[in-house]
């Protein structure tokens, strides 16, 4: 049975996950290399949670129970001590992982499943790092974790059945939809998505429309919550030309070419929300984004 969790990486995604572990009482050990970013990560989920008790979904009891089942770690080995599962949120990227997986392996105990949650990178890679990839799963939350109902739950080339099962449960136990699916690039929601991001900066960078419009053209004919520049902008455009590289190098198609736009953006620092500035123009406490100047037809 699962009942201890672990958390390496508390920033985004990590304290996010952190947040629905606790509140659905199982005990969290959440870790990070540094210490600033758990103290931020508890005072977010602090914060969504009383978000959650002014929106009348949780009580103020509720709240303190789910803050203390989490304690706090900087090292690997402390926290992965007693863990039946690792949900690992670190940084992206791939040497980081592979040293990570390598770590957690040897301290975690040795039933323990160990998941990941990142976003392209292979599972079976990362599985590869350790001495049970059997034990090795992709666990990708979306973003933001509290209110996105999707688990894409991702099978590495030799993840055992049974763990798969045991994942798509405890996905549940969090009032999650999992879906399975196998380990090719991007698995199913980046390889989707993320293409359909480039097209929108091809149209863009053609000029065959405004940033405005081609999410205008999104949102109201295709019902997309958020227009794929904004959605972008979300994401991080340095996180998409990522993903677009992963798809691009794994299979070989130029279909999966970045545009050169979204290359130039992101050399120039222009990253989406958290730069201030991406297609979109973003200032604090002003939640209705103008579009930049640039990109207006
Ligand atoms: P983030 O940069 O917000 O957080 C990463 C955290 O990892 C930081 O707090 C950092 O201090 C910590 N870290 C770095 N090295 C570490 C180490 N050696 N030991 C312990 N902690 C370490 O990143 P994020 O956006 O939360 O992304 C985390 C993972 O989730 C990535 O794999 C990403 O691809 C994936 N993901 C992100 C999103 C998203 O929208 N942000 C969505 C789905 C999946």
């Amino acid at each position: 049975m699962i009942r201890n969790i672990a958390i390496a990486g508390a920033g985004t995604m990590g304290n996010g996950i952190a947040h629905i572990f606790a509140q659905n009482n199982f005990e969290v050990n959440l870790i990070d290399i540094s210490p600033e970013k758990l103290e931020e990560a508890l005072q977010t989920i602090s914060g969504n949670l009383d978000r959650q008790i002014a929106k009348g979904l949780i009580t103020a009891e509720a709240k303190q129970l789910s803050l203390t089942n989490i304690s706090t770690f900087t090292s690997i080995k402390e926290g992965v001590a007693d863990a039946d599962i690792v949900v690992e949120a670190v940084t992206e990227n791939p040497e980081l992982k592979l040293k990570i997986f390598k770590e957690i392996d040897e301290y975690a105990p040795a039933s323990a499943i160990l998941a990941t949650n990142t976003s392209s990178i292979s599972i079976t890679k990362i599985a590869s790092a350790t001495k049970r990839p059997e034990k090795v799963i992709g666990m990708h939350f979306m973003n933001p974790v509290p209110v996105m109902k999707l688990v894409e739950i991702i099978n590495g080339f030799l993840t055992e059945p049974a763990v798969t099962q045991t994942v798509t449960e405890l996905s549940k136990q969090l009032g999650k939809v999992p879906c399975v699916v196998n380990d090719y690039p991007g698995f199913i929601a980046n390889r989707i998505l993320i293409p359909m991001i480039n097209e929108a900066i091809c149209s863009l960078y053609e000029g065959i429309a405004g940033a405005e419009e081609i999410d205008m053209i999104m949102k109201l004919g295709m019902a997309h919550p958020m227009g794929p520049l904004q959605l972008a902008d979300f994401i991080g455009l340095d996180v998409c030309l990522s993903i677009l590289q992963v798809l691009h190098e794994g299979f070989g198609n130029p279909k999966y070419a970045p545009c050169p736009l979204l290359v130039n953006m992101v050399a120039a620092g222009r990253l989406g929300v958290k730069t201030g500035e991406g297609f979109y123009i973003y200032t604090p406490g002003n939640n209705k984004p103008a579009v930049s100047k640039r990109f207006t037809k």
